[in-house]
Order: structure tokens, then sequence, then C-alpha cells
């Protein structure tokens, strides 16, 4: 086997050295004022990978000082957008060279595969830092005819001092996504990592420094949501926020933006995504996107498809081929075993709330069809069986809240306008996927499912050119697509007369 294959393979990634733990504040890494620190830990064992600064409100108020003057009185707002693109582009092209290095540094903190994260994660992450090293020069306004004596033009300025809070789940791809718009655009942030995962974002933070990013710029602030979160979301200095993370923890934002600043607030939150299969779908299809939709990052997914809708005719031989499928899915340590499609959730929390799902549904009446129970090796590491439950009910607690863990939802339905209403019968709306050969039923599907995104006989696809976020209580405000830099944008109205003394 080549060098190349083996690299395709993941067995090439070693577990890195942990080389960036402090806070990053205005250019440089330092100390949280208390002193204290918090662990961060490798999913696979329990064992803790590294002890990292943790940030409280004085940390919070340094970062948004730094941002303040950066933003008030520094270079990067100011600068031409052409210059602003090619300082981003260098950032990108320091993280596509420490590629591998940044993979295994995210899958060691996240229990995620080095291979799949460095194509995936940072395929995502290096695809929005170049969109928007791009976008950063083509930034501009309209021009208003208005009415007899008077004409007008609108400006697009940097809005100020971006909140950044970002989740475990796509730890890296959710700072770039997130941070290049806001760069792009011209503002100076601050990024609260979620505190299982902080390591990357520190990495980044250093890779942001060598690009030429000017010291204050982007500022990375580890520690708890309660604390150090709160904190930047209740700052008086600070102009918008963005929040990726659990429905809760949205309406706490909101709520601390109303009792501040009112700063606006976006929101990209969790999801119950519906799969629709009708039963002309390719069935090796369906049941490959299923598995997918469901599966992939051990279903740590916001767009996670876990209810799976299938035509009453094909019900029984859809299970048949799943059950089979699910035989050749292969749970394991993904530094050890480069078979491994599905490593262990992110934390003891996660793994016992899935845990706790998973017994609500034997309890509630829903039959297993595989998988129900942790696998760890030798009582270590946390690690699911991926479950398959069928016979669904939709008033099921399974059916209705959001997982995040490889558990799929098996329903039976008859006719389209059955499937439609049933698919918007949640209170979330992000990710939707119909599976036909039909064109009108997919497109009768597309137009009247209530979600951000909806995807025809493929799930997961998107880019960064495709904008990404909820409807309903799944959020408002997209990532990604030029889209997503209007919220890191004021829009300023000026208008002139059209002679020198128009009375
Ligand atoms: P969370 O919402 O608590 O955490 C997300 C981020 O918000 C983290 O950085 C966290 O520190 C921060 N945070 C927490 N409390 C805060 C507060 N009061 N003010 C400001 N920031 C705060 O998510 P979680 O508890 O880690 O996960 C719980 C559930 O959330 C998951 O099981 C899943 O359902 C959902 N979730 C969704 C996504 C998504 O992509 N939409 C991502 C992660 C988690």
């Amino acid at each position: 086997v080549g060098e190349e294959e083996k690299k395709k393979r993941g067995e090439l990634f070693e577990v890195p050295e942990i080389k960036f733990t402090k806070l990053f504040i205005n250019g440089s890494f330092v100390d949280a004022a208390s002193g204290r620190t918090f662990e961060t830990r490798d999913p696979r064992t329990g064992d803790v990978i590294a002890t990292v600064a943790e940030a409280d409100k004085v940390d919070v108020d340094s970062a948004v000082r730094a941002a303040r003057d950066a933003f008030d009185h520094g270079e990067w707002p100011r600068m031409s957008g052409s210059e602003r693109g090619r300082i981003i582009a260098r950032f990108a092209d320091l993280v596509e060279q420490h590629a591998d290095e940044l993979a295994a540094l995210e899958s060691l903190d996240a229990g995620k595969h080095p291979a799949i994260t460095k194509a995936v994660d940072f395929g995502n992450a290096l695809g929005s830092l170049r969109y928007f090293a791009g976008a950063a020069d083509k930034i501009h306004g309209e021009t208003l005819k208005m009415q007899a004596q008077f004409q007008g033009y609108t400006l697009r300025e940097p809005l100020g001092v971006a909140g950044i809070i970002i989740p475990w789940n796509f730890p890296s791809t959710m700072f770039a996504i997130k941070v290049a718009p806001a760069l792009a655009a011209g503002c100076a942030m601050v990024v609260k990592p979620a505190e299982q995962t902080p390591l990357s974002a520190l990495y980044f933070a250093h890779l942001a420094k060598q690009a030429g990013i000017p010291d204050g710029v982007i500022n990375v602030v580890p520690g708890f949501g309660s604390t150090a979160g709160a904190a930047l979301a209740s700052h008086m200095d600070v102009d918008m926020v963005t929040f990726t993370g659990s429905t809760e923890v949205g309406r706490l934002i909101m709520k601390a933006s109303a009792e501040s600043n009112l700063k606006p607030v976006y929101l990209e939150l969790g999801g119950k995504s519906p799969l629709i299969i009708f039963d002309d779908a390719d069935l090796d299809m369906a049941v490959e996107l299923a598995v997918s939709a469901n599966f992939v990052n051990k279903g740590e997914a916001c767009v996670a498809a876990s209810r799976v809708y299938v035509q009453e005719r094909i019900y029984s031989r859809f299970e048949e081929k799943l059950a089979e499928r699910m035989k050749s899915w292969v749970v394991g340590d993904p530094f050890s075993d480069p078979r491994a499609d599905q490593g262990p959730q992110v934390d003891k929390v996660q793994y016992e709330r899935v845990l706790s799902y998973i017994d609500h549904g034997k309890r509630e009446g829903a039959t297993l069809l595989t998988g129900g129970r942790p696998c760890g090796q030798k009582e270590k590491g946390y690690y699911i069986e991926p479950t398959v439950f069928t016979n669904v009910k939709e008033d099921m607690v399974i059916a209705k809240e959001e997982i995040f863990g490889p558990v799929m939802c098996l329903m039976k339905f008859k006719t389209v306008e059955e499937a439609i209403a049933r698919a918007n019968d949640t209170r979330h709306g992000l990710g939707a996927g119909v599976v036909t050969r039909d064109l009108d039923v997919a497109n009768r599907v597309v137009r009247a499912v209530r979600a951000g995104v909806v995807w025809v006989n493929c799930y997961f696809a998107l880019g960064s050119d495709c904008p990404f976020g909820g409807r309903k209580m799944s959020g408002f405000g997209k990532d990604e697509g030029m889209h997503a830099l209007d919220k890191y944008l004021a829009l300023k109205s000026v208008v002139t007369p059209l002679r020198a003394s128009p009375w």
C-alpha cells in the first residue's frame, strides 16, 4: 500500500503534540486573569489531553477591549477589501499547510476520524476561508434613484466587534464559516470555542497571526458557556453575536442581548430533520443516504436526518437492506483503526444523554432494528452502537427531540400529502431530504417543506457558496454564501440633493 493510499485510510495520522493552550488576546497567548484552567479530554479513553486556560468575564472584557481597539483605531476595517482578501487567502494557505496536524488535533479533541476530518471539516473550513477571501473586495451598496430632487446610495460598512460562540461537533468548520465572513467584512471578533473542543480554535489564532491579521482582530477565549459565553453575549461593547448550538442556549443568548445592548443575534440551533423516501427510489442509494445522514460524525450533526420516513410498499425491504448494511459499519478508535466509520461521542455528558434517549425509545415501545448499546473497549471511551429504531410513532420522545447521536428513527407513510404534513410537524426547520425518481413529487416536497436546506437524492451536500441556516426553532441567519456577509455589515443610506441648492 502506497503512502497516498495509507494517508487516505488515515494510517499516517499520529496523535499530535498540543502546542496552544492559553487564551489568545490582542495577538498574544496569555493565562487567564484568575490563573484557572480546565481539562479537555480524549473521547476514546476519557483521559486528559491538555489543560487549557479558562476565560471568565474579566478575560472576555480584555478580549472585547482588544477587539474594540482594533476595530475603532486599527487598520483592518480601513484596509481595502482586496488587501484584506489577500491576507485571508494567506491564512487559508497556512491552514492548508498544517491540515494534517490540525485534523489530528481536532480528531483527538472531538473523537473524529483524522482522514475524514481533513477531507470534510478542513475541506469546508478552507473552502469558506477562500470563498470569503474572494468576497472581501466585492462588498458594495446600491444607487437609489429616489424622488425628483434627491438621489441616494447605500454603504455596507463593517459592523464592529463580533461575538462568535461555537459548538463542539464541527469546531474548525464552525470557526471558519463565522470568522471568514467577519474578517472579509472588516470586523474584529472574540471567539468562544466549546469547552469540549478548544484546541483547533487556538491553533487557528496562531496561524491568523502568522498570516498577518493584525493583533486584536481575532481573539479566542476558551471557557465555559455560563461564564465566558454569557459574558460575551451580554457585553455592552459587542455589536453582534452569532451562535451555533442548542436551542436552550440560543434562547439565553437572545435574552442576554435583550437585557444588554440589543445587539443583533443570529442563531443556528438544533434540528430533527426528515428524510422522505418514496417507493420508486433506488433502494441502495436510499439506504446509503439514510445511513450517512444519521451516522456520519457519530450523529453529532445538527442536520442529521433523524426522522426517516419510508413509503409503505418498500418499508420491509428497506428495513432488511438497512439491517444488512449496518453489519459492515465499523465503530472503533479512529486513530488505530483506519476502517472505523464511527468514533466515540464527544464527551461523557453527550454519551450518557444519547444512551438515555435509547433507553427512552425502548421503554416507549419502539423496536430495535440494530444497535442500542454502548460498545466501549475495556469499559473505556464513549462509543455507542449505531442504533436504528423501527415502528417509531410520531408522538414518541425519540421522534420529537434532537438526540445528537447515532440514533435513527424509521417511520412508515402512505401518501405524498401525509409525508409532507408529518415532515413539517416539528418545531424545527433545519434540513430535509427527499429520495425519489419522480420530479413532480420531488418538487412538491421541496416547495412544501419548511426547512433551511432541502436535499433531493442526496444529503449533507454543502459548500461555501450554499447558504446554511434554519427556520422555526432551528434559528435564523445564514452561514456560508454571500448572504452570510450581511450579519457582519451595517447598511447605511446616504441621501444627497441632485442640485447644490434644491430649495
Ligand atoms: P450548548 O448550546 O450548551 O453549547 C454550544 C456553545 O454555547 C458552547 O461554546 C457553550 O460553551 C456555549 N454556551 C453554553 N451556555 C451558554 C450561555 N449561557 N451563554 C453563552 N454561551 C453559552 O450545547 P451543548 O450543551 O454542548 O450540547 C447540547 C445539545 O445542543 C446537543 O445535544 C445538541 O442537541 C445541541 N447542539 C447543537 C449543535 C448544532 O450544530 N446546532 C451543536 C452542538 C450542540
